[in-house]
């Protein structure tokens, strides 16, 4: 990490083993939620390689909302919640994508303005499919994006190759 803020952050991030399953370290923000210097410096963190090419920052449900809200206001934009099915009054689109065991589906409004570019934001990048279903969505509705920008990078997922078709900047990483 490239200041003591966000080398701070970075150790208020818990792992969990065997969460939500066996097998799986889940990677828990809640502590670095809690920490005032510590959601300042990764909310700057997510922002900062993208400066001036974003209009809106899209989150995913669930910790990528509040990720989303918290850069949007540092960033001076607004958010769009990028949702589970079922959630939102209006669906515009619905997309169903492959999980690591199963299938999930998110849908979103389309009430931003032709043009408008998206900052794609979430926690967690392990496969991929969550934010590689999020880019398709805001292609399909023809918003522009610049990129996308996560908390954590689960390396050897194979997460990155499925969504660096967009620029993908990640914050810390299991290196
Ligand atoms: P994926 O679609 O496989 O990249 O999974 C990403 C989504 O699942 C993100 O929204 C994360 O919040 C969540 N996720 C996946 N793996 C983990 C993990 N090890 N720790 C915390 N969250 C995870």
């Amino acid at each position: 990490a490239s200041s003591p803020a966000l080398a701070r952050a970075e150790g208020l991030i818990r792992e969990i083993p065997d969460y939500p399953q066996p097998g799986i370290l889940f990677r828990d923000i809640t502590p670095l939620l809690a920490d005032a210097e510590a959601l300042r410096a990764t909310s700057e963190a997510l922002i900062a390689p993208f400066a001036g090419q974003f209009d809106v920052i899209a989150g995913i449900e669930a910790r990528g909302f509040l990720l989303a809200s918290a850069a949007a206001i540092v960033a001076g934009t607004g958010m769009v919640p990028v949702r589970k099915a079922g959630k939102l009054p209006q669906p515009a689109v619905t997309i169903d994508y492959a999980l690591e065991y199963g299938t999930a589906t998110i849908e979103m409004h389309a009430d931003l303005e032709p043009g408008t570019r998206v900052l794609v934001i979430d926690d967690v990048l392990a496969t991929g499919g969550t934010v590689a279903a999020t880019l398709e969505m805001l292609e399909h509705l023809g918003y522009p994006v610049c990129g996308t920008s996560v908390l954590f990078e689960i390396e050897g997922l194979g997460g990155r190759e499925k969504v660096d078709d967009h620029p993908l900047h990640t914050v810390f990483r299991n290196d």
